[in-house]
Parts: C-alpha cells; sequence; structure tokens
C-alpha cells in the first residue's frame, strides 16, 4: 500500500473509529491509496481548486486528494462516525479540510464555493449517486456551480451516463447529461478494491459541463425523455401520444419519423422535440 503521508493505514482508522460499513449508507470502502491517488489525480491539476468531495467515509480519497495538491477540499459526509477520521486528516493538512455533516441530497452546495466553479470529486454512495448526478446535471443557473465531476458508479450506471443513440444503454440519463455535458468513462475499478466488496465492478466517470448546451427547457427535455423512453420498444408515433398535443407533427418537425424508437433519437432530436412542444403549448 502506498505511503502518501504520515497519517496511520485505512484500515486502522477503520479500526479504530469503529467504521463497520453500513449498508443502509452505500457504504463501501477505497483502502488503497495508490489507486485514490488516481482517481484524484484523474480529476486533472487541483492546485488552484476547491473540490467538493460526497461522502469522504474515513478519507482515502480525501488524503489523496490533499496530497494531490487540492487548494482545499469541502467534504460532506452523512455518517457522524466518520468525522473523527476526517478532523484527524484536517489537522494533518491545516486550513485545507472543511468538513460538512449532512446529506449531500439536502446541502447548497452552490452557496459553498462562492469564489467560483468547483470539481467534484467522489466515490458515491450507490444508493443516491445517480439522483446526485441527475441534481447536478439540473443545476440553475447553467453553467453551474462546478467545472467538472469525476464520480464513481457502478459499471452499469456509467454506461448509461455516456451511452448515446443507437448504445444499449441509451435511455434518460444519457440525454441529459450528453445534451449539458461532455461525458466519459476514463476507468473500472474492481470489486475487490473496495471494503466490502461490492457485487459489481464500478467505473470512474468524469463529466464537464458545456458552456454553450443546445437551448431547451431542462423540464421540458424530461417530460419529452420520460414518454419516449417510458415505452421503451414502442415507436414514437405511440409513446409519445401521452405528451397530449398533435404529436404526429411535433415528431415530423423535428425532423424525426414516427415509425424511430427512443433509442435512435439522437441528443439533438430530443431537443428539437422540447423545443417543438414547448412552441406548440404557447410556453
Ligand atoms: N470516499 C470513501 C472511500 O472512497 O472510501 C467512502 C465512499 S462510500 C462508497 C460512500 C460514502 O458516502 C460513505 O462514507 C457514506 O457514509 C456516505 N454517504 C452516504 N449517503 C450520503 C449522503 N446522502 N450524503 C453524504 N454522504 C453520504
Amino acid at each position: 500500500m502506498a505511503q502518501i503521508d504520515d497519517l496511520p493505514p485505512l484500515r486502522d482508522v477503520i479500526e479504530r473509529h469503529d467504521l463497520r460499513a453500513k449498508k443502509s449508507l452505500g457504504q463501501n470502502f477505497l483502502l488503497d491509496l495508490n489507486l485514490t491517488c488516481r482517481i484524484a489525480r484523474s480529476a486533472g491539476d487541483l492546485s488552484n481548486h476547491t473540490i467538493i468531495e460526497v461522502g469522504p467515509g474515513p478519507g482515502g480519497l480525501t488524503r489523496a486528494l490533499l496530497h494531490e495538491g487540492a487548494k482545499r477540499v469541502i467534504a460532506i459526509e452523512m455518517d457522524s462516525r466518520a468525522l473523527g477520521a476526517l478532523e484527524e486528516i484536517g489537522a494533518h493538512y491545516p486550513g485545507r479540510l472543511e468538513i460538512i455533516e449532512g446529506d449531500a441530497l439536502k446541502v447548497d452546495m452552490t452557496s459553498l464555493v462562492p469564489e467560483g466553479p468547483a470539481r467534484i470529486v467522489a466515490n458515491l454512495p450507490y444508493n443516491v449517486g445517480t439522483q446526485l448526478l441527475l441534481n447536478w446535471l439540473e443545476a440553475d443557473p447553467w453553467p453551474p456551480f462546478y467545472e467538472s465531476l469525476t464520480l464513481m458508479f457502478q459499471k452499469e450506471v456509467a454506461e448509461r451516463i455516456i451511452a448515446t443513440e443507437e448504445d444499449k444503454a441509451y435511455g434518460r440519463l444519457g440525454v441529459i447529461a450528453g445534451w449539458r455535458t461532455h461525458a466519459d468513462k476514463l476507468f473500472d475499478v474492481a470489486k475487490e478494491c473496495f471494503s466490502p466488496p461490492p457485487k459489481v465492478t464500478s467505473s470512474i466517470v468524469h463529466l464537464v459541463p458545456k458552456a454553450d448546451p443546445l437551448p431547451c427547457r431542462l423540464r421540458t427535455l424530461e417530460q419529452v425523455t420520460a414518454a419516449a423512453f417510458g415505452q421503451r420498444r414502442k415507436m414514437l408515433r405511440q409513446s409519445l401520444k401521452s405528451l397530449g398535443v398533435d404529436h404526429l407533427r411535433l415528431i415530423e418537425e423535428a425532423g424525426l419519423e414516427p415509425t424511430q424508437r427512443a433509442e435512435t433519437v439522437s441528443v439533438e432530436g430530443f431537443v428539437a422535440m422540447a423545443n417543438g412542444l414547448d412552441a406548440m403549448r404557447g410556453s
């Protein structure tokens, strides 16, 4: 195991603070600091950046972010048992670690970084990972309060995030992520790297917000993708009936075919339909 600082090995930290992993909190800890440093480095040069880390737990990734030179790390953790371990890290890197005890789904992250966009880096708890990502993708105003997201997901979720039309994993998540960001999968992380090991392989995904996504209302885009993918195997002429407008005209004016299925429609196609829907409704 890599020795990146004078702090004790993570196994000792976990034992001393009685941090037995809780499934209800999505706790699968990374104990290899070589790996956490690799994840930290994949978020780019950290030296002049504030990092928001969700779910630091015993602090393997937190230590890596600080070791790799992050100017400031704001760590949001819901499990009070982890706070002692995090305070020890803070003492080792004076003035650079801010610990917030709370639920990341409820914390107003925009107000944490008045100085400008942060980078978000996290080994996310799987039970709330997708919801957190959606919250970040739905940020208002846009461009958002972050300049990149470097996140661990289950591999299958990672594939849905980066999927484009015709990919098997393409769906609502791929449309929203593809509309507002450039999303890439960086590398896989084997189950055995975690304690306890999860059931499936994980992947690191890196998303960078687009400065100028195609103009479109988020809520309408979500309505159209929900209708289209809600009935996955159906053709658009069937699945979009539920929108309650002249959906055949909507499809045609977006340059699409009524016989197409949702999984063959590009992000641009969905945006065209969302804008058409707003126009038809006069909103
Ligand atoms: N970052 C650590 C690592 O890589 O070893 C821990 C990752 S573990 C997969 C997820 C962490 O998120 C846990 O520490 C858990 O307590 C925390 N967590 C779970 N739900 C949370 C929430 N809603 N808000 C903030 N933290 C949460």
